[in-house]
């Protein structure tokens, strides 16, 4: 069940702090694992704050006028955020006027305030048609005969064109941009239907390709089934117009043929990836509210460094925290790819024009330079934090896998040299964990600088003792810092060894801070 209370239903609160302000959303719902979300959305400013338990707990008092202990520090400073973004009636934030048209040179955007209005009554004067249940059917059997149509565009005599020339840019660029405008309408139609706002649309350029986008805080707090619906609204009316393109294809002679067969292919490869269930796509969305957990994204961020930690730490991590971590690195993996193959289409957008430009000489030069700078900046802003993010998730999987492997040794080896090296006898577990982490594992041909306590590992070294006694050592044995080494008898064998400074400092820094040893 969703409980979500309307704006400006929220009371005045008694006691030390002030209620919510009437343009200030509660929503909370069940979702997986009998866990709630909840949300707390400012529908001015168009930003929503994800709640902790008692986070939510203080809103609702906030909410139903209850005394709230304002001398616990986290309450204040949740208090003060709360005041500072604006969510308090004490202290409203101003009032955005409608139809204000913003633009953005460095971000190449123009962003529009008053679209709202717009979708609401292209919705009143007719595109509410489009959710009864016989238009319904009807893109149904649109679609599927689209699919037919597509099937029979991938298998026809005609070339698949990729690359193209510099004169059909102008179309290509506007049967993507109707596509996209198509896509972008039909999310923003599903929350007007549902009786919610639209904040604003816009224009931005992309990779040097102006795309469509449109923004809506209110879409978090649709019921799980009409977040479901609007999640899938964009994709399903893209096709709608990609398959009338690919049935006009099959069925009747068409202007511009060969872009336009190229249109239908590569546009029914764009809806498919974006369906793919990962963080940016709309497809995230369809999994977060097909699983009940609607905070998916902000879960899975950080979850593999989160994974890393506890596996280091030898915690036992839940199986849903792993498939989280999983999750996230594909995302990042997901980035990736998805950049590179926005790169090579491009390529193929702009390579003959480039080229055509290179060959006009320095002006062509000077073109291609003052269009880089200008295009660069959108770009690099929108790739940096998903590039960041991939990295980020790369590099703790290794370090998750590396420390997997690695304290699979490191663990016992130091267990074993606490229990045979009285001097380690007196060690805390803290200072035993930064000792395994300095640890050194050895092989055969490199045993000669071995300094310090060890362990032999596998196979077998020959050594002489303080007492100037031939001994062998084997797999399990200590290494003492006063054996003379002769040689490994053994292929693969394998000393972990520590050297004795580390152990000298680390006994005199009991916090075990070995931040100056090799
Ligand atoms: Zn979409």
């Amino acid at each position: 069940m969703t409980t979500t209370q309307a704006p400006g239903s929220l009371p005045t609160a008694r006691g030390g702090a002030e209620p919510l302000g009437a343009w200030v959303e509660f929503h909370q719902e069940p979702c997986r694992s009998g866990r709630t979300y909840q949300i707390l959305v400012n529908h001015r400013t168009h930003v929503a704050l994800d709640l902790s338990a008692s986070e939510a707990g203080l809103c609702q008092q906030l909410g139903t006028g209850g005394r709230v202990e304002t001398t616990d520090p986290a309450v204040s400073a949740f208090l003060s955020e709360l005041r500072e973004e604006g969510f308090l009636a004490s202290s409203p934030p101003p009032a955005k006027p409608g139809r204000r048209l913003t633009a953005s040179l460095s971000a190449l955007d123009v962003h529009w305030s008053g679209a709202d209005r717009l979708v609401r009554a292209a919705h009143d004067r007719g595109a509410r048609h489009l959710f009864h249940p016989a238009a319904v059917a009807i893109q149904a059997m649109l679609a599927l005969a689209g699919l037919v149509a597509l099937i029979a565009a991938i298998r026809s005599s005609h070339a698949f064109q990729l690359p193209v020339h510099p004169a059909q840019i102008p179309l290509v660029i506007g049967l993507s941009l109707a596509a996209i405008a198509i896509h972008e309408f039909a999310h923003a139609l599903v929350v007007i239907h549902h009786r919610r706002p639209i904040d604003a649309a816009g224009v931005r350029l992309h990779l040097g390709v102006p795309a469509f986008y449109v923004e809506a805080t209110a879409a978090l707090v649709l019921t799980r089934r009409q977040r479901l619906t609007q999640a899938a609204a964009g994709a399903w009316a893209e096709w709608q117009f990609t398959a009338a393109a690919a049935i006009w294809l099959w069925l009747a002679p068409v202007p511009a043929a060969p872009i336009v067969h190229r249109f239908v292919i590569l546009n029914a490869l764009t809806i498919a990836s974006n369906l793919a269930p990962f963080v940016g796509l709309d497809g995230h969305w369809l999994l977060a509210d097909a699983i009940r957990m609607p905070d998916l994204a902000r879960r899975a961020r950080g979850s593999a460094g989160r994974l890393a930690t506890a596996l280091a730490e030898g915690e036992h991590v839940p199986a849903g925290d792993r498939l989280l971590a999983g999750y996230s690195t594909l995302n990042g993996i997901v980035a990736i790819a998805l950049l590179a193959g926005a790169g090579f289409l491009w390529y193929q957008l702009f390579g003959g024009l480039t080229r055509g430009l290179i060959h006009h000489g320095l002006p062509g030069w000077l073109a291609l330079a003052a269009a880089a700078a200008i295009l660069a900046r959108p770009t690099t802003s929108a790739a940096a934090p998903r590039l960041t993010a991939a990295a980020r998730s790369g590099r703790a999987l290794y370090q998750a896998i590396a420390f997997r492997l690695q304290w699979r040794w490191r663990i016992p080896a130091t267990r074993r040299l606490a229990a045979t090296v009285p001097q380690l006898a007196g060690l805390s577990d803290h200072q035993l964990g930064v000792l395994a982490g300095h640890l050194r594992r050895t092989r055969g041909s490199h045993l000669d600088h071995l300094t310090g306590y060890g362990i032999v590992q596998a196979g077998a070294v020959t050594a002489t003792s303080a007492a100037r006694t031939p001994m062998t050592l084997t797999a399990g044995d200590t290494w003492d810092p006063r054996h003379q080494l002769h040689r490994a008898i053994t292929r693969g064998t394998v000393l972990i060894s520590i050297q004795t400074a580390a152990i000298e400092q680390l006994l005199r820094s009991p916090d075990g801070d070995l931040s100056t040893c090799p």
